[in-house]
């Protein structure tokens, strides 16, 4: 992860949110390659969600919703996580995150253990090395690891004495549930009644809308709305990068469907799903779907599945496919009163339909995509030496920059044609990034470029302007050249990007 929180501040992708001011923790800025990268990836799950299916529309609500709406959905009263603070050294901690253990040794005494995340390997390592350090072993068949919040957590509560993962300490409070939405208030006064929150999740904004929607565009069942906008929570313990962050944003959709056949929708959203992040390149090894067990069920589903990826820190979640039932619309319907029923035209029944939640985050995926195109490749760097290259392998639709336009130098003679073929590709590929460099030599300028991502550099030479017009196309994962007439270059790139044929 580090290799890549430095690659993504070097070149411009992203940076601490306020860093002049030292920073606003769980907040991100995208840089001018970020901001790419992340349009690229919301633009591909627009086109491949909403406008290459005639089954699914779109929606942009507002940030800013009812306070009903809150607790209709069960936000107000459930969307919690259990807290922990050390007395101590002020450090907190999310206790469903805490894995701790205890184990007697050879003295006689017992060694304990505390961890913000990890695994049983982790607790029975730093059980071992805290009894060696106290020039002990710890008994190996008496060793008990639990999660704070697990079936085991009578194990390992603060009665039972587990330390402080930062400090050491046996200082940590009970656990107190903690709401993650933010507050604030419209209008110019600050009392209860003008408070309303940021809204945590885009979902809510469609099921209001679902009959709005139905009405104005006629539809049928089944059907999906889709969103892409903010959403704002307040995580105990934001962190790795921006994993979780406090503001984020979310692709989410709503695919509304005739109870009973929920089931099939599902599975039909975790293919279709799946095959979105293979087709766009994510190594499929890294990638998973992993169904929920009954307890980990959110109080509106009947099943969920998470799309996991193998980021540094082990398999995350990247997005959540849940059957929702019809949870949602039942519950804003009993707390508007009014009807977001669907007229069945076909039993002349009015129902409410079941809903499929396939809920991806665009800033998970952005990194998501960063960590899997990260490579360091060793190639020729003449006289029988080799050199690192990183090179980030980018799918076309992607890569922030599609193309780079490089003359050999900055030679007067080649400028004006470099400038020329420079302009023609900004006219002939519209809607991307097209650079132009001619700062340092060409090796280096290729690297730059191959640390970016992309995918093609178009390089004009002394042939160009004395013999042939014409250029070459070098790729940035086989490094081969190839020569292209000026003329075709804006064709033959647009057939190597995908965009034609
Ligand atoms: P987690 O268990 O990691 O907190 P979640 O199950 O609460 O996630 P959902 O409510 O299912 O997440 O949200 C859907 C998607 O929104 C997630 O799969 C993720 O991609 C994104 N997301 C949720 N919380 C955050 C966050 N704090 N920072 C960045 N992205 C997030």
């Amino acid at each position: 992860m580090d290799k890549i929180v430095s690659l993504a501040k070097r070149r411009g992708f992203i940076f601490q949110s306020s860093e002049v001011y030292g920073g606003q923790g769980g907040a991100w800025d995208y840089g001018p390659l970020g901001v790419e990268l992340k349009n690229n990836l919301k633009r591909a799950w627009w086109r491949a969600n909403v406008l290459q299916r005639p089954d699914m529309v779109g929606l942009d609500a507002a940030i800013l919703m009812h306070p009903r709406t809150w607790e209709a959905s069960g936000h107000v009263g459930h969307f919690t996580d259990p807290m922990i603070d050390c007395r101590a050294c002020k450090h907190r901690f999310r206790a469903d995150h805490l894995v701790t253990g205890v184990a007697p040794t050879a003295k006689g005494d017992a060694v304990r253990f505390s961890a913000d995340r990890g695994t049983e390997a982790d607790v029975l390592a730093g059980l071992r090395a805290a009894a060696k350090k106290a020039g002990t072993s710890v008994d190996e068949g008496q060793v008990r690891v639990a999660a704070l919040h697990g079936p085991d957590a009578h194990l390992v509560g603060p009665s039972t004495n587990a330390p402080c993962p930062t400090c050491g300490e046996v200082a940590l409070t009970e656990p107190r549930q903690f709401n993650l939405m933010f507050k604030t208030f419209v209008g110019p006064v600050e009392e209860a009644a003008a408070q309303v929150y940021l809204r945590p999740e885009t979902a809510q904004g469609i099921f209001v809308n679902f009959a709005n929607v139905v009405t104005s565009m006629r539809r049928k069942l089944p059907f999906g709305i889709a969103q892409i906008g903010k959403a704002f929570r307040n995580e105990i313990t934001p962190g790795n990068f921006t994993f979780r962050s406090r503001e984020f944003e979310q692709m989410e959709i709503e695919f509304f469907c005739k109870p009973g056949t929920d089931d099939e929708w599902h599975q039909r959203w975790m293919n279709d799903r799946m095959a979105w992040y293979t087709n766009l390149g994510i190594d499929a090894s890294r990638l998973r779907l992993r169904p929920h067990d009954p307890d980990e069920l959110a109080h509106y589903a009947k099943g969920t599945s998470d799309i996991e990826y193998f980021f540094p820190m082990g398999w995350s979640e990247l997005e959540g496919i849940a059957n929702r039932t019809d949870y949602d619309l039942k519950q804003h319907i009993e707390f508007s009163g009014q009807s977001l029923t669907y007229f069945d035209d076909e039993t002349g029944e009015h129902l409410v339909p079941y809903v499929i939640e396939p809920s991806a985050g665009a800033d998970r995926a952005a990194l998501a995509f960063l960590l899997d195109a990260y490579h360091e490749e060793e190639v020729p760097a003449g006289e029988g030496k080799t050199e690192t290259r990183v090179v980030l392998k980018f799918h076309p639709d992607v890569a922030p920059v599609k193309v780079a336009v490089l003359p050999l130098s900055r030679n007067e003679k080649l400028t004006p044609t470099a400038q020329q073929v420079y302009a023609n590709l900004l006219r002939g590929l519209r809607d991307c990034v097209v650079q132009y460099d001619d700062s340092q030599s060409i090796g280096r300028r290729y690297r730059r470029q191959d640390e970016i991502g992309t995918p093609y550099c178009v390089t004009v030479d002394f042939e160009t302007v004395e013999s042939d017009q014409a250029v070459t196309i070098r790729d940035r994962d086989s490094m081969t050249q190839e020569r292209v007439a000026i003329a075709d270059l804006v064709p033959a790139l647009r057939q190597k990007l995908g965009w034609d044929g």
